[in-house]
């Protein structure tokens, strides 16, 4: 049985501070490791309705992974993270994820999808 508080490789012993982090990192990475989960199962159950109700079919989803993939010109399994659109309403480029435009405080309108 391995010691968690013990770096079996540099037979150190870990402060407590960093069991701690340690600690708060897995229970951040089960509660991600859930979130993932349960959008798999939203976005199968979507797509078997998809399926069922409209008639696509597998490759038609695997069509569109792929061109939105290429967006970018790189089939690399990722989509570019594109520039900060410009606000409606001043013009200028928006900040970050907030839902205003920090310079006129207009409410930032982005792509459903945007990242
Ligand atoms: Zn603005």
């Amino acid at each position: 049985m391995i010691d968690s508080d013990t770096d079996q490789r540099l037979t150190v012993k870990r402060p407590t501070k960093w069991t701690v982090c340690e600690d708060i990192l897995l229970a951040v990475v089960a509660a991600v490791q859930l979130d993932v989960e349960k959008l798999f199962m939203i976005t199968e159950a979507l797509w078997n309705i998809l399926k069922e109700k409209h008639g696509y079919a597998d490759e038609d989803l695997l069509q569109m992974v792929q061109d939105i993939d290429l967006r970018d010109g790189q089939l690399d399994g990722k989509v570019a993270r594109q520039p900060n659109p410009p606000c409606s309403n001043c013009g200028r480029t928006l900040m970050g994820r907030h839902p205003v435009c920090l310079y006129c405080g207009a409410v930032a309108v982005r792509a459903p999808f945007d990242r």
